[in-house]
């Protein structure tokens, strides 16, 4: 079973490819939710967050989000800080997700994440697809479907997000989303794509593409 990495800027339509993938019977992991469960119900990753961010990162209802964006989010040591702990308990709960799935006939698996390569997560991926959209209409997107964010806050997170060019240059595939093509018949060819690159590989193991 591949398990296969899908990132993309800001609104460039991850989730919504993601869910097409998933009406064909692909089971997808989306790592910004599941970090935040981790966050909440990993033993030893809070007790690392309560080491080093202090008593105040956990409420007894759970994980003070409040408290850790003030802290972490305007201080770049400490932001690197709380992703060098969160990053590798992600990849962890990832491995035991894909695991549990492994003999239940999949090809291959996805994982859905924006900072794939800013968190070095790719490394755990057989292979890479990359969903891309123009800025002008990832900003009209995200300001559609985000009321509350700002024209200046979506700039702002993707100025802190990997360039679309170099994200489209690491990609192993590309689903264009930019109002000029279709969707679903990119979905489909890469759908049969991968269960063919799956079928190969249960023959021949083929080593990760390197990035
Ligand atoms: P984020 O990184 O913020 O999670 P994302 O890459 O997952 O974003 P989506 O949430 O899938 O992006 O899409 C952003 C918005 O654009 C959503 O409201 C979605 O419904 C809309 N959208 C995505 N693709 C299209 C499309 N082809 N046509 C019209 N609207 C679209």
């Amino acid at each position: 079973m591949l398990k296969i990495g899908i990132t993309g800027g800001i609104g460039s339509g991850k989730t919504v490819v993601c869910r097409l993938f998933a009406l064909l019977g692909v089971p997808v992991y989306d790592a910004d939710t599941r970090a935040k469960w981790v966050m909440n119900h990993d033993p030893l990753l809070r007790a690392d967050l309560t080491a080093a961010f202090g008593p105040d990162t956990y409420t007894a209802e759970g994980l003070n989000r409040t408290y850790l964006a003030q802290v972490a989010f305007n201080d770049p040591a400490k932001l690197a800080r709380l992703n060098s702990l969160v990053h590798p308990r992600v990849g962890h709960d990832f491995a035991s997700w894909a695991a549990a799935r492994q003999h239940a006939g999949h090809a291959y698996v996805l994982k859905e994440a924006a900072l794939l390569y800013e968190s070095g997560s790719w490394q755990q991926l057989d292979r890479i697809i990359t969903v891309y959209a123009p800025q002008d209409i990832r900003q009209r997107r995200v300001l559609h479907r985000d009321p509350h964010r700002s024209a200046q806050d979506v700039l702002n997170i993707i100025g802190k997000q990997l360039s679309e060019e170099e994200k489209l240059r690491r990609a192993d595939y590309v689903v264009r989303n930019d109002d000029a093509q279709l969707v679903l018949p990119q979905v489909l060819a890469l759908h049969d794509a991968l269960q063919q690159l799956a079928a190969t590989a249960a023959e021949i193991p083929t080593a990760p593409s390197t990035r």
